[in-house]
């Protein structure tokens, strides 16, 4: 004999009951079968909200009454075409119960446990009935038994106790003499040993199927369901989440408990007694391999973690007040009160003070909860010796569950400290001491974020998802995005690193895609998108609230730049090109600094200075390695060095700069490169890199400009100026053309003074040779005393700036 169980979604459509049924005959062909089923898929929660709806007298309970009676008619119609009527009939008298049942709670206006275990039990009994209906007008040898004859259970309505002894028998009995090939059962529904109808509590279709397979002795109980077994994680939360091939009992039971709806918690006891393995298996892949439940787990070699749940809606409540401490049996008083009530606890923590005991429930019973406690240590609340309970809502738990973490180190360390770096608070933690089960208590907005980032640290070592937020979509955006397109592949094969685009905005318009926007089609999803706001941008990337999100600054505006701190304090990484953070005021910058720290938040800049040249990064390990700058001598402007390196005798100084602001190698407003401030603020980058608290100001900005150039007021007028002041450059052309020099726009950093200005360069020196827009950074050091450790390259340009953005989100992806 073989028992199965199918649930809700097995039954919830014509397709499905198909594939129920011919799963049914083929195991029939070698066994007797029985089959246990849910209701069709959702009604239970619909016959609960029906009979709301008509207790509270709202005359809608009409309308869902002729839903839930014509999925059911039009299910027949489907699954038995021809000869229907007495299969109709029987079902409408059945419904037409059902409508009197709604009638008398509107009339009544009430709806006691008990009747609303009289209501949902319409759900199975017509779906079993339906069901074994269907198969016999196939001719095959099916009968319905109706489990209320056979299943007895104690009084406590919506979760009734089993009485095995006289359940056991009447299966006994009833099997004994039973020669149908297979035998369909409604789940979920007995009957008092009073005779008034019970049922096993939500989800309880599972532990019908349990029992029977106890109380007959079977090889094998299985559960088929929606999803291809017991997962690592629930599938609708975690896209990476897998099926587990084997789970101890004691692993299922956990999982169970703590959320993994799959399987209804008390299933697993009745099998665990007889050891009588559980497979659960996916009533729509039945090629599937499913999760087997037995004496035996899996020794994965991932993780020793089997599984990570979730349990929403809980209460935290805390018990605290001096007069608790060194005291017995306050501790036995309060789990005494929680118990009068009926009142499941779920999660207990108490500190080793004494101080305060702190406890999860179900958010249903926490008023319940708060008066029942408050009012039981009356007396000690009065005289000040305890507080009054503490409630607080909006709270989930969440679990790592597998029988082998305890011959593991350090679990519960790496559990903590990712979810601490995606900036989850954890308000308490529970350990059982057989280390089968760490529980965290979280908040609710959390979870999805706390599930993915658990599973990716303790189940996909290989692939960490990086999910990038950018703004500012211009040349350097457009490039990193096609980067990041032709890359993804690569990295997500070489690196192991996922990297998603979530969010785009330029200052007009912003895009959002939890699951990563389509880069092969994001400007038409532009077209249509919201207006943006960075405040509007900033509430979503929060709200989205994924792991390892990176904010990505490709704008050189300081309102943008205003942002970093907030984006660092919810843990969000900031990577910029923008260099006004870096290059405002010191206290800023070292706060941004401190932040990174203390948020344990990446905060990059290597474009600040040189685009995609590895400057910054170079000058940060030859400091953490030990070595000390002595000075710093560089080209840092890509445009000063094409405006000079294209301006003779032969062009004119107001054409050459107007031809690098056409090729895109000055900044929109030419003033900040040729005035210098560009530089300055580059050489001011590494000075404070390097360790010194400079100020703009402190750098000494020795412009080649003349007065009148700089005092233009705006862009056309400035270069109007570059025009009347064409002798003055043409001056500086040929000074530098007679002593046989270039003319390099130079910045220097030595004994914590830095200064920036044009220089004659002479033949030799490596600067003398620097072509087009390229930089160079002589690094002077202990180690590099007199050849230095040279970085050269281009340091102007869309690919070369996106690249190196790229670089530091790669960077963050290897961290
Ligand atoms: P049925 O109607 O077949 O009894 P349930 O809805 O009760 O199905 O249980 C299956 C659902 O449980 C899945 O669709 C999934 O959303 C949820 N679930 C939650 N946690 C897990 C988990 N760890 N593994 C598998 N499913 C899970
Ligand atoms: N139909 C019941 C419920 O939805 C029992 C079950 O499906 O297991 O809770
Ligand atoms: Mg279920």
């Amino acid at each position: 004999m073989k028992v199965l169980k199918f649930g809700g979604t097995s039954v919830g459509s014509v397709n499905n009951i198909n594939q129920v049924i011919s799963i049914l005959e083929d195991k029939s062909k070698t066994d007797k079968v029985i089959c246990v089923v849910s209701a069709v898929g959702g009604i239970t929660d619909k016959l609960l909200n029906v009979g709301y709806l008509a207790q509270s007298k709202n005359n809608d309970y009409k309308d869902a009454f002729i839903a839930i009676q014509r999925s059911h008619i039009k299910l027949i119609e489907a699954l038995i075409p021809k000869k229907n009527k007495e299969v109709i009939t029987y079902v409408e008298t059945k419904l037409k119960a059902l409508k009197d049942l709604l009638d008398g709670l509107y009339l009544i206006n009430e709806l006691s446990p008990q009747t609303s275990d009289k209501l949902v039990s319409f759900g199975e009994l017509l779906s079993s009935y339906i069901i074994a209906e269907t198969m016999k007008s196939r001719g095959i040898h099916a009968e319905r038994k109706n489990s209320q004859e056979l299943i007895v259970t104690n009084s406590d309505f919506t979760k009734a106790e089993v009485i095995y002894k006289a359940t056991n028998t009447n299966i006994k009995t009833y099997f004994k003499s039973a020669n149908q090939d297979i035998t369909i059962l409604p789940g979920f529904v007995s009957k008092s040993n009073l005779g008034e109808l019970t049922t096993l509590g939500r989800g309880g279709s599972d532990f019908t199927a349990a029992i029977v397979a106890a109380a007959l002795k079977v090889k094998q109980l299985e559960i088929w369901t929606d999803v291809s077994g017991m997962y690592t994680a629930n599938p609708k939360l975690v896209k990476h989440g897998y099926p587990i091939k084997r789970l101890s009992y004691q692993e299922a039971m956990e999982l169970s408990h703590f959320g993994a709806k799959v399987l209804y918690p008390p299933t697993v006891q009745p099998a665990l007694d007889l050891n009588i393995p559980i497979h659960i298996k996916n009533t729509l892949k039945p090629d599937e391999q499913g999760t087997v439940i037995s004496t035996e787990t899996e020794t994965t070699i991932v993780s020793p973690v089997k599984g990570i749940t979730n349990i929403n809606d809980i209460a935290l409540l805390t018990l605290q007040g001096s007069g608790m401490v060194g005291i017995p049996g306050f501790s036995k008083r309060l789990f005494e009160t929680l118990a009068q009530e009926k009142i499941n606890i779920i999660f207990i923590t108490q500190a080793s003070s004494e101080h305060s005991i702190c406890f999860g429930i179900d958010i249903k019973n926490a008023d319940l909860a708060k008066t029942a406690i408050d009012t039981a240590f009356e007396n000690e609340i009065s005289l000040h010796k305890i507080d009054p309970i503490l409630v607080e809502d909006q709270l989930s738990i969440i679990a790592l569950i597998g029988d082998n973490m305890k011959n593991f180190q350090g679990i519960s360390g790496k559990m903590f400290s990712t979810l601490g770096k995606n900036n989850i608070n954890i308000r308490a933690i529970a350990q059982g001491a057989s280390e089968r089960n760490i529980s965290a208590v979280i908040n609710k907005n959390d979870v999805k974020k706390a599930l993915n980032v658990l599973h990716e640290r303790f189940f996909e070592v290989k692939t960490k998802q990086l999910n990038v937020f950018i703004v500012g979509i211009g040349n350097v955006g457009e490039k990193l995005i096609d980067q990041i397109a032709q890359q993804y592949n690569f990295l997500k094969k070489k690196l192991k690193i996922d990297v998603r685009i979530i969010g785009m905005a330029n200052s007009k318009k912003m895009i959002f895609n939890e699951d990563g926007i389509n880069l092969n089609d994001w400007t038409a999803q532009f077209h249509f998108a919201e207006k943006s706001n960075l405040q509007g941008f900033f509430n979503k990337v929060v709200d989205i609230n994924l792991r390892n999100s990176i904010f990505v600054d490709i704008t050189a505006n300081e309102g943008v730049s205003n942002w970093y701190d907030d984006y660092l304090k919810q843990s969000i990484a900031v990577v910029a090109c923008n260099k006004i953070a870096c290059s405002g005021t010191y206290e800023n910058y070292k706060k941004l600094q401190d932040l990174s720290l203390s948020y344990n938040t990446p905060f990059l800049y290597e474009t600040n200075v040189g685009a995609g040249l590895p400057i910054i990064n170079t000058l940060n390990n030859l400091i953490a390695s030990g070595d000390k700058v002595t000075s710093i001598q560089a080209v840092l402007s890509g445009s000063l060095n094409f405006v000079f390196n294209n301006f003779s005798d032969r062009t004119n100084f107001h054409d050459t700069v107007k031809r690098a602001q056409f090729e895109g190698y000055t900044e929109p407003d030419p003033r900040i490169d040729l005035s210098g401030i560009d530089v300055a603020r580059k050489i001011l980058i590494l000075a404070r890199e390097n360790g010194g608290s400079m100020e703009i100001e402190n750098i000494d900005n020795q412009s080649f400009l003349t007065q009148t150039n700089l005092e233009s007021s705006t862009v056309d007028n400035f270069y109007k100026t570059l025009k009347t002041e064409e002798a003055h450059f043409q001056k500086l052309y040929a000074s530098a053309k007679a002593n046989n020099c270039q003319l390099k726009y130079v910045a220097e950093y030595k004994n914590g003074k830095a200064k920036v200005g044009l220089r004659e360069i002479p033949e030799g020196h490596p600067f003398y040779n620097l072509e087009g827009k390229d930089n160079i950074v002589m690094f002077y050091t202990e180690r590099y005393p007199e050849q230095p450790l040279i970085v050269k390259g281009a340091g102007a340009g869309a690919d070369v700036t996106a690249s190196g953005l790229f670089a530091d989100i790669i960077k963050i992806g290897n961290k």
